[in-house]
């Protein structure tokens, strides 16, 4: 049974459909890179798996582990495993980065988790979680908080987008961490060369995915044609 199967999903705000009839599916510690340019909706298309206020489908299921999640709320969602890195990172104030990643489980030990994200423990567990971080250091913050949720699904929109980019190997690192420990990553990214690091992708045009398959053959389509050309067309590889 697949981890996530999306049918048939279509979004419309106002009078414009964002997500349109759109399908995907994804295996449990499966890293699926969504490749598309800017205004695609690939944000749009994680705010609808996350439950984010606003986001309801105006058609189709979203399925998780089984079960129908398109009506559940955004925490009964993160309960039953689904977690994601926002495209900018979140700011938390007030907090030293040791309570900050150990909000949900106060007995966890936080410090492989942000050596596992390039930063050094010592240095930054008694760190407060304010202005005085880098963008690069929240969002290492960030990831490293996902990593000890121990989510089964993670979905991470453009990771190397923000103030300090992280590098691909950060990515990689953090990605391979996930997998790891058996949990799904829906990437999203408008660069191939990071969608190459991925188990499968899936290219997303004017909301439909157009081409599914290896990610080596989804980003010669993706590099191939402009996205606009692509809205009525689907690659040979296409497994909806
Ligand atoms: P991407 O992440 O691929 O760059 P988005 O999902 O953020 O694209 O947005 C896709 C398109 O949908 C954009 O044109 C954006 O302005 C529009 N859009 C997204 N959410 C809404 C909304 N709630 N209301 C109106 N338009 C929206
Ligand atoms: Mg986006």
């Amino acid at each position: 049974m697949a981890l996530l199967a999306i049918k048939n999903l279509s979004f419309q705000a106002g009078a414009a459909k964002i997500i349109d009839d759109l399908s995907l599916s994804m295996d449990q510690a499966e890293v699926h890179a969504l490749l598309g340019t800017n205004g695609t909706g690939k944000s749009t298309l994680a705010y609808l798996i996350m439950g984010c206020e606003g986001y309801w489908p105006t058609a189709g299921t979203i399925l998780f582990a089984g079960q129908a999640i398109q009506t559940r709320r955004i925490h009964e969602r993160a309960q039953l495993g689904i977690t994601m890195a926002w495209q900018e990172p979140v700011r938390f104030e007030g907090i030293s980065v040791a309570q900050y990643l150990t909000l949900t489980n106060r007995h966890l030990d936080p410090a492989p988790y942000l050596a596992m994200v390039g930063l050094q423990p010592g240095r930054y567990l008694a760190r407060m979680v304010d202005k005085c971080l880098s963008g690069g250091e929240r969002k290492r913050i960030e990831l490293a908080s996902i990593l000890a949720l121990h989510p089964r699904l993670a979905i991470f929109d453009e990771p190397d987008s923000g103030i300090d980019m992280l590098s691909i190997h950060d990515i990689i690192n953090v990605i391979n961490a996930c997998k790891t420990s058996g949990c799904a990553v829906l990437l999203i990214t408008h660069r191939e060369e990071i969608a190459l690091i991925a188990d499968r992708a899936s290219q997303i045009c004017r909301g439909r995915i157009v081409c599914s398959g290896s990610p080596q053959q989804v980003a010669a389509y993706y590099k191939s044609r402009e996205c606009l050309a692509c809205a009525t067309e689907v690659c040979a590889d296409e497994r909806p």
